[in-house]
């Protein structure tokens, strides 16, 4: 069970950035110019942004000053070398090649393995992993466990692959059309929910069988390690490291987004065993994103992130980190806010149709409720919902949305004390008593892909 007292941060605040307070109306003249959407709101103009967990990291006092030994020589930069062994005593692969965040990793693996036709699996695949797939004319198949998509069902390991499922694609499409197999920790898409060490040792024997190369996608390695230790038999007495290598030494290699577990503000990498593969992705690199020991980054950031991936791995940190984001869960329960459970490692998930019931879907009950936190508090979260992932039917021509329509909390790390996550709650609660007077929207324009991050609406 985890732990709802409120966490204590371990750290101490050595530099502030101030948050500046504005006024109601001055929210409502900023929501109209954004066409009611939180993506063209300006940042100065937020108060508390949970938009996302991305880049949006602390670095700390040993990080800032890592940025300052850089070495920014163009080949064979000390600060790589730095980079590359902490990189290697994590995930144990033999190549290790960065690159500037973890869609150019994508971007280069997908470009070098996939053709017209072939398929990838994965738990559920992020939005930057599908469209990298898609624009080579593969699929992009998700074959999460069911659990996955019941908000209520309190399991420990919700973000695991459905392994019959695994089994059946291979059978159906063939070995020679599935390059490889990925696994995203924490399930992303899926509310942050982690994968058990049992699931990934039984997709890597099924896949191993079939020498099918398998990747992580591992931007949230360290919290999915946590939840192991604290959630799976016969961890707990493991380091987070032991646990992270045993995870990484069932597979070929992965791709990772240095901007969440690795506490940056930029970069990313792709590491693996395959000497010839290794060889192809370096070539690949060269042309857009660098040499291959800078890949699009500075030898400051390489330092930043081998600095990041140490502190990472604290299980001091993982506590506060985890049980941080599980309080603000705990505070919205309390006020009745209906939410996904368990709370995933990085956000809260609000049932968005559940907390507006008087909203029908295609009115976005999802988007309505991110407006109304911004009138009401100055606060930023982003739907997940009816707007995100509405699709029109071909046939029918209706719309169609996807199973939840859900708000999305992301807590960035070591950013917000425990009063700000209050202040979150306490604004829900607000939000909640004038909630029948809440509209939904509708859509004026919008693009024909990605539309939530350029749509404009307007309240009916
Ligand atoms: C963020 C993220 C990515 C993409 O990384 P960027 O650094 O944003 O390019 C890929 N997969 C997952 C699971 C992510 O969360």
């Amino acid at each position: 069970m985890p732990d709802h007292r409120m966490p204590v941060e371990p750290f101490r605040i050595k530099t502030v950035e101030p948050l500046r307070r504005t006024s109601r109306p001055e929210r409502e003249k900023v929501l109209r110019a954004a066409g009611f959407n939180v993506f063209n709101i300006p940042a100065e103009k937020v108060f508390i942004d949970l938009l996302t967990d991305s880049g949006t990291s602390a670095m700390s006092d040993r990080q800032w000053s890592g940025l300052m030994v850089g070495d920014e020589s163009y080949a064979g930069a000390r600060s790589f070398f730095r980079f590359e062994a902490a990189v290697k005593r994590i995930f144990g692969f033999k190549h290790v090649i960065p690159t500037h965040q973890g869609r150019a990793a994508e971007r280069i693996l997908f470009e070098t393995l996939l053709k017209k036709g072939d398929a990838v699996p994965n738990n559920i695949h992020f939005d930057t992993t599908q469209a990298n797939i898609e624009v080579r004319g593969a699929d992009a198949v998700n074959l999460v466990v069911p659990e996955a998509f019941d908000p209520d069902l309190e399991a420990p390991f919700k973000g695991n692959l459905d392994t019959a499922r695994l089994e059946a694609l291979i059978r159906s499409r063939g070995v020679k059309r599935i390059p490889l197999a990925m696994m995203t920790i924490t399930n992303n898409s899926g509310g942050g929910q982690p994968v058990s060490l049992a699931n990934i040792r039984e997709v890597s024997r099924l896949l191993r069988r079939h020498r099918i190369p398998f990747f992580f996608d591992a931007c949230r390695f360290a919290e999915n390690a946590f939840f192991i230790k604290r959630r799976e038999e016969g961890y707990g007495r493991k380091s987070i490291l032991e646990i992270a290598r045993e995870m990484f030494s069932h597979a070929d290699g992965a791709t990772m987004s240095a901007k969440k577990d690795a506490l940056v503000n930029i970069g990313g990498f792709v590491t693996l065993n395959d000497d010839r593969l290794a060889e192809r992705l370096k070539n690949s690199l060269i042309i857009s994103e660098g040499f291959p020991t800078y890949g699009g980054l500075a030898g400051r950031d390489l330092e930043a992130i081998a600095q990041g991936l140490e502190e990472v791995l604290e299980e001091d940190y993982l506590e506060y980190r985890t049980s941080h984001v599980a309080y603000l869960g705990k505070l919205l329960e309390e006020r009745g806010v209906p939410i996904v459970k368990p709370v995933g490692g990085h956000a809260v998930y609000v049932l968005a149709d559940r907390f507006l019931p008087h909203i029908p879907r295609h009115r976005y009950p999802g988007w309505a409720l991110t407006i109304a936190l911004y009138r009401e508090a100055g606060i930023r979260s982003v739907e997940i919902g009816g707007v995100m992932f509405g699709k029109k039917d071909a046939r029918t021509g209706r719309e169609v949305y996807p199973p939840l329509e859900m708000v999305r909390l992301a807590v960035p790390r070591r950013v917000y004390t425990a009063s700000h996550l209050h202040a979150v709650a306490d604004a829900f609660e607000r939000v909640a008593k004038g909630r029948d007077k809440i509209r939904g929207f509708r859509i004026v324009r919008q693009s024909p892909r990605l539309r939530h991050f350029t749509a404009r609406l307007e309240e009916v």
